[in-house]
Formats: structure tokens, C-alpha cells, sequence
């Protein structure tokens, strides 16, 4: 099995944080996959992209990559789907063959598997509204099929996120539409990201739930935390809601920032802002 020794975290997050993991694996099958977890006994963290993950240097874990399970089958309008396929790649295949349902989707840097980890959505819609189910391997390494309704999507949320169950292979439903105006819609999407969103920093995205009736950015930006920094790791000042790498930065500096937004945030508004992105420490 290929397997990385002291790999640089800033390959493996988007963030392109600063440190060393010991140890990454790529697994090439499920049977690898079962061996690498018994040798591992629980010190690991399955990655997709990296794209929602705050990764410590001191995380002294080892971190396994599914890049190998990408296996693609389309039939008719049933798509079958590694887990650790490109989301983005597999929204644009789609569209090539006039399949609607994942315009959505196009531009958010992930794998299948942490998308519906996540119920990763945009513009009104998501991961569930698209999925049939999943093949995973439970924690007695059996694979188990779970259908949408086993998923208990939420917003954001999935079972994935609170049983051990690593998805292995997912089962979407898309409509037949045309190919030229589901591309157009692509492109739209894309074009209003690079319009609002930080893409010229390395970043996971939006770093705080939205509270109820409210904008996180928005509350971040009047409590005047624009360009407020940890070291290399800023308040975006195109949108609040996002922290950027702007060079050299630590998980641990991405955490402090965190902090010490909550805490201004709280002080000024009485509001306590959930963290949308993970720390593995
Ligand atoms: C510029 C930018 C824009 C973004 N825009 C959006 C957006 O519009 N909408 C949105 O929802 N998100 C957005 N995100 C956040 C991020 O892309 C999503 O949260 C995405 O779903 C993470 O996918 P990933 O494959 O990178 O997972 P990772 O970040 O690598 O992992 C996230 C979690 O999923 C788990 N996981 C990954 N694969 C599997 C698997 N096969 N089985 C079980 N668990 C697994 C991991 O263990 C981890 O707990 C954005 C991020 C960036 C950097």
C-alpha cells in the first residue's frame, strides 16, 4: 500500500496549514482498507480533500487518504460513485451526459465521501436531495448499505458524522436536463463564488454556522475583526466568514483566531458562533 512518511500537512488541507503528519496511507481496496484500521487501532482520521478539516501540528495521528476508491459508473441516470472521487469532476462528467442535480456542487473542493459526510450544499441545495445511499464499512468491518433515510441528513450533518462508518462507494439520482443549460448554471455558480469568496488564499470555506435569522459574516465584520490576524492566519477582508492562510500559518493559529471571533462576537452581540469547520488536535 502506497504510504507517505512525515507528509506536509499543507498538501492534505486546503488551508495549507504549516507541520508534519507521520504517517498517510492510501489504502487501494476495502481489504486494505480493514488491514490498515486493525494496525491502526483507532489513531487515524479518514480525509477527503482537506477542505473542512483544521489539522494541529501536534496531531499525532495518521490520516487515510481514499483517492484510490474513484471508481465512476454511470446508468442512465443512476450514478455509482467512489467515495474519494472529486465532487466537482463528477458534477461536470454529469453535466457532459445532460445529467441535472449537481450544479449545486460545482466549485466546492471535495471528495463524494466528505460531501455527504457533510450534507455539503450551496444556493439552497444539497448532498440529500440528490442521494439514493451509500455502501459503508461499519466499525465490525462489514459493509452495510444505508439509505438516505439511515443518512438522517441535517443541515450540515449526517450519521457519518457521530458513528465510526467510513463511506466507500455512494449512489446519487439525477434527472436528465440539458447539457448546455445545466454548464450555464455551472458557470454561474462559479462565476458568483469567485465573486464573494476569498479564492485567492488558501481557506476551508465558511468558518461559522450562520446563526438563526443572522449572518456570521456580517457579526464578524461589525465587530471589526476584518484583517484581524494570528500570525498567518487572517480574517478575510473580502468575507468575514472566512479565515485565509496568507502564509505560514498553524492549525493552532487558525484555532486562537477562532477564539478569540467567538469571544469578540459574544462580547459585542450576546451570540456564540458554532464552528462549521473541524479541528483534529
Ligand atoms: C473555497 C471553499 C469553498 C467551500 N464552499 C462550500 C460550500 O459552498 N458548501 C459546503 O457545504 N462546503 C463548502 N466548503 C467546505 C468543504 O468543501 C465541505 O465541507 C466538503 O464537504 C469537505 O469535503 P472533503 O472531501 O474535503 O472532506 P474533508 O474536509 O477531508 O473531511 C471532512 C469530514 O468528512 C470525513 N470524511 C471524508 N471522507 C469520508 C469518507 N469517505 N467516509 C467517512 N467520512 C469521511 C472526514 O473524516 C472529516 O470528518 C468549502 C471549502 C472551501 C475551501
Amino acid at each position: 500500500m502506497k504510504k507517505i512518511s512525515n507528509a506536509l500537512i499543507k498538501d492534505y488541507t486546503t488551508y495549507k496549514l504549516d507541520g508534519v503528519i507521520k504517517e498517510v496511507y492510501f489504502p487501494s481496496d476495502v481489504l486494505e482498507l480493514k488491514n490498515l484500521l486493525r494496525k491502526l487501532k483507532g489513531k487515524y482520521k479518514i480525509i477527503g480533500m482537506g477542505s473542512n478539516l483544521i489539522i494541529s501540528s501536534n496531531y499525532d495521528g495518521a490520516l487515510i487518504k481514499l483517492e484510490n476508491f474513484d471508481k465512476l459508473d454511470i446508468d442512465e441516470t443512476l450514478v455509482k460513485v467512489g467515495a474519494g472521487y472529486s465532487l466537482s469532476k463528477l458534477a461536470l462528467k454529469c453535466a457532459d451526459k445532460g445529467l441535472s442535480g449537481l450544479e449545486f456542487a460545482f466549485g466546492i473542493p471535495a471528495t463524494i465521501g466528505g460531501a455527504v459526510f457533510q450534507n455539503a450544499g450551496a444556493y439552497g441545495r444539497q448532498m440529500d436531495l440528490v442521494l439514493e445511499g451509500i455502501n459503508a464499512l461499519d466499525d465490525k468491518e462489514n459493509i452495510v448499505y444505508l439509505s438516505k433515510e439511515d443518512l438522517k441528513f441535517g443541515y450540515r450533518d449526517s450519521i457519518l458524522r457521530h458513528r465510526r462508518l467510513i463511506c466507500l462507494e455512494v449512489f446519487l439520482r439525477l434527472k436528465k436536463g440539458d447539457a448546455f443549460s445545466i454548464k450555464e448554471k455551472m458557470r454561474e455558480n462559479m462565476r458568483m463564488r469567485k465573486e464573494k469568496q476569498p479564492l485567492e488564499y488558501p481557506s476551508a470555506g465558511s468558518v461559522f454556522r450562520n446563526p438563526p435569522g443572522n449572518s456570521a459574516g456580517k457579526l464578524i465584520e461589525e465587530a471589526g475583526l476584518k484583517g484581524f490576524k494570528v500570525k498567518g492566519a487572517m480574517v478575510s477582508l473580502k468575507h468575514a466568514n472566512f479565515i485565509v492562510n496568507i502564509g505560514g500559518a498553524k492549525g493552532e493559529d487558525v484555532i486562537k483566531l477562532i477564539n478569540i471571533i467567538r469571544e469578540k462576537v459574544y462580547a459585542k452581540t450576546g451570540i456564540l458562533l458554532e464552528c462549521e469547520q473541524e479541528i483534529i488536535e
